[in-house]
């Protein structure tokens, strides 16, 4: 047995009931594990300083002396337990407000320690609260310099664990390891990239002996972490490409020229040709196609889809299109039947509210292949939802759809059918090596004609006359108005302001106009009729959260305002802003916020005022959040559970990864070679924890 595999109760310190804890609390259940749970962050103790040295603003010190008195002061809640500390020069106070007992029996008076914490002024002295102490010579002793720090979850803490317990563990742990750790990438390989090797590497993450060796540490550690993940991504889709072949469109028959010649009411950008192209390229190959479409809100995507899945229409086969929700769904459904008109298409809508006969009838026609487009939500993937033939699936805007979810689709039909994914949310490319490392990427980089950059303000509460004046002036142009709230309605937590008192307080600037609502809360018939009556210009304004945040298509509304914006973050700004700009006439995003704003928040309002490009914002939203924020990256258990690497900063990293994956597949496509062996070893025991790719077929 590998010695890392060991159950950690047998580590000395640990035992039977530690174990459970540590299991429990911190999924530490083996020496690996424990070695694995990395610190989060150092401090530097290689100096002591002397008490007339401090200053407000240090953060931590370390200072070495004596406790001379101990003393008890104040009541109830107040009550502490200081000790006075002398260098030898000066005087500092440490204090205990809880603990008291265990802290005055654990440490001596007169006799050398080293007291570690944050100064803090008081009067004329400083004070260090709840200071880490340890006997003088340990310290010194051990030659430490770098004190590493882990995090303790509350439930541990009350049982007595703090940072120092792991550290002393893990510390025990090291002295047990007498021979090097089993290696995980090829000496060669580490060689060639200056790299440690494991088990220099997983030592100093926990104890460096300088920044600078930590850093190297977290470089190879990083590496590892993103060399498996492409490795396993890359070689995922090469061995899709061997193993399955894909339908061949290569008519271009009536349904596409009819829709193309007749119907189209303009002509496609360059950006929409080029793409299409690049699809067509793929499924006349004989291989599936798996692309990524990336195109700013408005770009002209679903027109997009909508001429490929013709395509699949003239190539005797059906297509489906998936959106996150149903108003999207339904939305999609209207624009196919009002592009199509009286063309013979059948075009379907099945969600999760399509039930009994209805839901039946569809259902036939899939399986007989009478319904051509398929209009969902998720509930077109389940398995009882059977097709004909499917030979294209386009997926809307939904970024929790992984690589596995995807893969699901395949069993649609004997050959899988071609797989479409559209974002209009920029996904940076490290982001996306990841997330989407196995699809191929087209982008649609050019707007329609005629579109107008939108307008971004950012204004404060106090200042509503004149948004409101705006508003007014608008429709009085015949335009229509959407107004996002951060929530549903009031909340006793959150100072924030909500759709329902938003209507009605706007119902009273503006009562000769009339408003819709929609929000998450309501039944998704009361939905669909509100968004209806806005649709059709029965209503000029539009009141909301953020469920029309992605894909909501109303041409004529020129004006987004954006209530607490200061909640959003920038992707969804900026998908909410996406709603305005999509007819010829100029449109407004209005931001509204109150006064009072963090730094970073106040740089993200800014941000959107400056920038219409949804990639400028996408990477700015990363640098911003870290990826584990972001839509869609929070796939626990999956890929993209980092321990190490961060994909918000790490891009080189992401980028040497997928370099060396793909150097090592193509020299060694059969994965045989001897010098790999320990590569494809080890991408077996990380497989054992995730997805199985090759079960689905
Ligand atoms: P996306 O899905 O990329 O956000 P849509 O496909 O909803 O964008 O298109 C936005 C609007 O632009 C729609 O009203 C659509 O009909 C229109 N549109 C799409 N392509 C063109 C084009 N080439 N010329 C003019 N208008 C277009
Ligand atoms: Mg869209």
């Amino acid at each position: 047995m590998n010695f890392l595999d060991t159950d950690i109760k047998y580590l000395p310190g640990v035992g039977p009931q530690r174990a459970k804890q540590l299991g429990e609390e911190l999924a530490i259940h083996t020496f690996e594990d424990l070695i694995n749970y990395y610190p989060f962050r150092h401090i530097d103790r290689s100096r002591l300083f002397y008490i007339h040295e401090l200053s407000p603003d240090m953060p931590f010190v370390q200072i070495k002396g004596q406790i001379l008195s101990w003393e008890e002061a104040g009541e109830g809640r107040k009550h502490r337990l200081i000790a006075n500390f002398t260098d030898g020069h000066a005087f500092i106070q440490l204090v205990w407000f809880n603990g008291i007992n265990w802290v005055r029996k654990q440490y001596k008076l007169r006799t050398d320690y080293i007291v570690f914490g944050k100064p803090q002024v008081f009067g004329d002295h400083y004070s260090i609260s709840h200071p880490d102490i340890d006997p003088a010579e340990s310290l010194i002793l051990s030659g430490m310099k770098m004190q590493p720090y882990y995090s303790i979850p509350e439930k541990l803490r009350k049982r007595g664990y703090s940072s120092r317990t792991i550290e002393h563990l893990t510390s025990a742990l090291f002295k047990q390891i007498k021979a090097p750790l089993p290696e995980t990438l090829p000496q060669q390989l580490t060689q060639r990239l200056g790299m440690m090797s494991r088990t220099e590497a997983l030592l100093n993450v926990h104890f460096p002996q300088n920044a600078e060796v930590h850093a190297r540490a977290t470089y190879r550690l990083k590496f590892e972490e993103l060399f498996y993940i492409q490795l396993n991504i890359l070689r995922f889709t090469r061995q899709r490409q061997q193993q399955y072949s894909g339908h061949v469109f290569n008519r271009v028959g009536e349904t596409f020229l009819t829709f193309y010649n007749h119907h189209l009411p303009f002509s496609l950008t360059g950006a929409q040709q080029r793409v299409i192209k690049e699809m067509r390229a793929d499924m006349v190959s004989g291989r599936q196609m798996n692309r990524l479409l990336q195109g700013d809100v408005g770009s002209g995507k679903t027109l997009v889809a909508l001429l490929v899945m013709l395509l699949a229409i003239d190539n005797g086969c059906q297509a489906c299109i998936m959106a996150p929700t149903e108003i999207l769904a339904e939305q999609h459904l209207d624009t196919f039947k009002g592009f199509l008109k009286d063309m013979p298409v059948r075009v379907e809508l099945l969600t999760g509210t399509v039930k009994g006969k209805r839901r039946q009838k569809i259902l036939y026609g899939l399986q007989d292949g009478s319904v051509n487009i398929l209009v969902g939500t998720h509930a077109v993937i389940e398995d009882n939802v059977v097709f004909k033939n499917l030979g294209l699936v386009v997926i809307d805007e939904q970024h929790r759809f992984g690589v596995a979810q995807r893969a699901r689709l395949w069993r649609k039909n004997t050959t899988p059918p071609h797989v479409l994914v559209m974002t209009a949310t920029p996904i940076p490319r490290t982001l996306a090596m990841t997330l989407y490392g196995d699809l191929d990427v087209s982008v649609i980089d050019q707007l329609p004609p005629g579109r107008k950059p939108i307008q971004t303000v950012h204004h404060y509460d106090d200042r509503r006359e004149t948004l409101y004046r705006g508003i007014r002036q608008q429709i009085s142009l015949g335009r229509q108005v959407y107004v996002v709230y951060p929530l549903v309605k009031e909340s006793e937590k959150l100072d924030l302001k909500n759709v329902q008192d938003g209507r009605d307080h706007l119902q009273q600037i503006f009562p000769d106009l009339r408003i819709s609502m929609v929000h998450g809360q309501m039944k998704a018939k009361e939905k669909d009729a509100e968004m209806q009556r806005f649709i059709s210009g029965e209503t000029q304004i539009l009141v909301a959260t953020t469920v029309i945040e992605v894909g909501v298509n109303v041409p004529n509304a020129s004006v987004m305002v954006i209530e607490n914006a200061e909640r959003f973050g920038l992707a969804q700004l900026h998908q909410l802003r996406g709603r305005v700009g999509r007819g010829a006439e100029q449109s407004y995003c209005i931001l509204v916020s109150k006064y009072e704003l963090s730094k970073d928040t106040r740089r993200r309002l800014q941000i959107m005022c400056e920038t219409n490009d949804g990639f400028e914002i996408a990477e700015a939203d990363l640098q911003f959040r870290g990826p584990g924020d972001l839509e869609g990256t929070q796939q626990s258990g999956t890929i993209f559970d980092l321990r190490m690497a961060n994909l918000a900063k790490d891009g080189q990293i992401v980028q040497l990864a997928r370099d060396e994956a793909t150097r090592i597949l193509d020299a060694d496509p059969t994965q045989s070679l001897p010098e790999n062996h320990l590569i494809w070893q080890r991408l077996r025991e990380l497989g054992k924890h995730e997805i199985d790719w090759s079960s689905i077929s």
